[in-house]
């Protein structure tokens, strides 16, 4: 069945439109069967389609791409060795590090299997097959449902065919719903949970520039690290793995970017658009920034502090950086506003033609929700941040709902409280502690509170008032932080296997707050649901009127699945006056060396470095291709499917393309695998990982 339209529509459609192809466009691995191949080839494939994707055998180079925790990657081997960003292990790095054994400064090389390093959460997922199950999810819900039941009867459907999926061996299953649901789509992955560091560059060099560079071009970061993948305790053989190319890319050559791109909003209409911009980044921006204070202020001259926040820190900052941009990129790109004009040409275009009634009422009515919603934003916010925020609150909240969720059959659970879900969830309870530094916490909790009190009339979080509403609240916390026993490895661990009652008799005061959260996460979640329900029906309505008014094929917004992006290496003019040049070198990295921090290399680097000609050693380049968070550590690949870089952040311009794509500055940034060997060979002297990296043509 095709993905999104008739073959017949796609291939008049593409026919039509050669410059379809670079850039714009996150494709389906269907979608691109669906491309006219001749297009394809004149754009620099040089592999038949089929050898990409295969969907009868579920197989092809697509199938050498993993989601690794969140992150995209790569096998590069046959022995399960897998290529990903120094940003994406970063987590596993941080939880083998102490401070006499700091291998977030030093780096890390495991010369033997032996000495790889145990991620405890990091978990690989290989594809295997794509199934539309559009018309299943759609006659599973009742005609004339409510928002709510229509919600919870697709969502029963999905656990389903889920659940039947999984009862294959190894199998990890989702239902993934494209443009908001005009689509279903079961996937069908091989799971693999033993996943070990091999590689990691000493942060000096996968970080260089940090925080000030990130999100930046000119850029000269090292950001890669290897993994390897295990099955049965033995390195997992993978169907199919990317050979490395023996010649690097220049400008103008063709590239692709493989992952798994996480979430774009460009399908929503502008007025939801517009919400997220002044709610949900513009809060984050804040509130991760606080947060982001709160974790340097409490380690700063502590070694071994700085150590445990340094993942969090990491995630927060990178997080906080975004939101910047996005607010930044709406408004240098008037996004929101492009946005709008493109919706009064669509619904000009529709209001004479009868079948798109419904779409144009589709659209007022996102447009009215999205207004209504506006009234609780900021608690919503808030409420939403417990998953991300302090542990202890995010520990707290998940006990008591874990204990909840366990008194129901595993059917009617939420899906993150189904029996497939409770190892993972233990897993990363055990894990968090190595994240876990009480003060730094502490802080982050406080800013939580500050802002909960300082909600309007109408968007009162009731459990904060009550707790922390009369008094001095950093006193009350401080005592919530003292007797609580939620923040020990060995009770939490005890607390995990109890009952909701046990959990009462405990009299634990943060698990009383919360008791007092619960009922009101469980109303907001139920809100959010009914908001999904109602979102489920309409967008697809009005998605099909914009497609059609298009009339050229459209990529779906990324929600996590797999995607290929199509596109040239090439640089940009970022502001008037000004062009970049899209490939940087090791002499630029040299250049930027200050000795201090985040310019900071390594002597060894620096050393090895001064005794070739650095500018022949290519570090990072720019590329047209459509990404996005997720698509960190996607393998970049040649015309002939060869490995010539890692794809691993966009540029400042570019971060707002979550809304809208502009090809003046849509560009991605790609570490140059040619810097990886250089790397391995004259500085980590790391033969045997060299060896392993296979390159094309053997
Ligand atoms: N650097 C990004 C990330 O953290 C990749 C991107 O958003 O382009 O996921």
């Amino acid at each position: 069945m095709p993905f999104f339209h008739s073959a017949r529509w796609w291939a008049a459609a593409a026919l039509t439109t050669s410059s379809l192809i670079a850039g714009e466009g996150k494709w389906t691995p269907q979608q691109v069967l669906q491309l006219d191949p001749l297009m394809l080839r004149k754009q620099g494939l040089e592999l038949p389609v089929s050898r990409l994707w295969d969907p009868r055998r579920g197989a092809g180079l697509l199938a050498a791409t993993v989601n690794i925790g969140g992150c995209s990657g790569g096998f590069v081997s046959s022995t399960g060795l897998i290529l990903t960003n120094h940003h994406c292990l970063f987590g596993v790095v941080q939880e083998h590090s102490r401070p006499d054994r700091d291998l977030i400064t030093a780096g890390f090389v495991a010369r033997t299997r032996e000495e790889e390093l145990p991620g405890k959460t990091t978990r690989v997922t290989v594809p295997r097959k794509f199934t539309d199950v559009t018309a299943e999810i759609n006659a599973a819900a009742p005609a004339g449902a409510g928002d709510l039941d229509r919600s919870k009867a697709v969502d029963a459907k999905q656990k389903s065919l889920v659940a039947a999926c999984e009862a294959s061996a190894g199998a990890r299953c989702r239902v993934a719903a494209f443009d908001g649901g005009l689509q279903y789509v079961l996937i069908e992955s091989l799971e693999l949970s033993d996943v070990r560091l091999v590689y990691a560059p000493p942060r000096a060099v996968g970080e260089f520039g940090g925080e000030v560079d990130n999100w930046m071009w000119p850029r000269h970061t090292g950001d890669f690290a290897m993994a390897r993948a295990y099955k049965d305790g033995k390195p997992y053989t993978p169907g199919f793995y990317f050979p490395i190319a023996r010649t690097g890319v220049k400008p103008g050559d063709f590239v692709m970017v493989l992952g798994y791109p996480g979430r774009t909003v460009r399908s929503l209409t502008a007025a939801e658009m517009a919400a997220q911009r002044d709610f949900y980044y513009t809060l984050r921006e804040q509130l991760y920034g606080e947060w982001i204070r709160a974790l340097e202020d409490s380690t700063k001259d502590n070694p071994a502090a700085a150590i445990t926040v340094a993942a969090t820190l990491k995630s927060l900052s990178n997080v906080y950086k975004n939101a910047q941009g996005q607010l930044a990129g709406l408004a240098r790109g008037r996004i929101i506003e492009k946005q709008q004009a493109h919706e009064e040409s669509v619904k000009t275009w529709a209001s004479p033609r009868p079948e798109f009634a419904k779409a144009l009422l589709a659209k007022q009515d996102l447009d009215a929700r999205a207004a209504a919603r506006r009234k609780t934003a900021t608690r919503d916010f808030l409420l939403q941040a417990v998953a991300n925020g302090p542990l202890a609150l995010k520990h707290a909240t998940q006990l008591v709902r874990l204990a909840a969720e366990r008194e129901k059959a595993d059917a009617d659970r939420e899906t993150d409280y189904m029996d497939r879900e409770i190892p993972r969830l233990r897993a990363r309870m055990e894990r968090d502690q190595k994240s876990l530094f009480q003060p730094a916490d502490q802080a982050m909790f406080a800013a939580w509170i500050a802002r909960a009190l300082k909600l309007a009339e109408g968007e009162r979080i009731e459990a904060v008032d009550r707790v922390f509403g009369s008094g001095d609240s950093l006193k009350t916390l401080a005592y919530l932080y003292q007797s609580t026993k939620v923040t020990s490895l060995a009770e939490r661990l005890k607390m995990f296997d109890e009952s909701l009652a046990q959990l009462r008799a405990r009299r634990d005061p943060l698990l009383g707050f919360a008791f007092l959260l619960e009922p009101e996460l469980r109303s907001f979640q139920a809100a959010e649901k009914t908001h999904d329900g109602a979102v489920a029906r309409l967008r697809p309505e009005w998605r099909r009127a914009v497609i059609a008014h298009t009339g050229k094929p459209v990529a779906p917004d990324a929600n996590g699945t797999l995607r290929v992006s199509f596109a040239q290496v090439k640089g940009y003019a970022p502001r008037d006056g000004v062009i970049y040049t899209p490939q940087t070198t090791l002499a630029g990295m040299l250049e930027k060396h200050t000795g201090v921090e985040p310019f900071d290399l390594p002597q060894a680097v620096v050393d090895a470095a001064r005794t070739i000609d650095a500018a022949k050693v290519p570090l990072n380049f720019l590329a047209d291709a459509d990404t996005t968070g997720g698509n960190s550590g996607s393998p970049t690949v040649n015309g002939r499917g060869e490995l010539v870089g890692l794809n691993f952040d966009r540029v400042w311009e570019n971060v707002a393309n979550d809304f809208g794509y502009n090809p003046a500055v849509a560009r991605n940034i790609s570490v140059d695998i040619r810097f990886l060997l250089w790397l391995l060979k004259d500085v980590e002297k790391a033969d045997n990982l060299l060896r392993e990296l296979q390159p094309a043509g053997k």
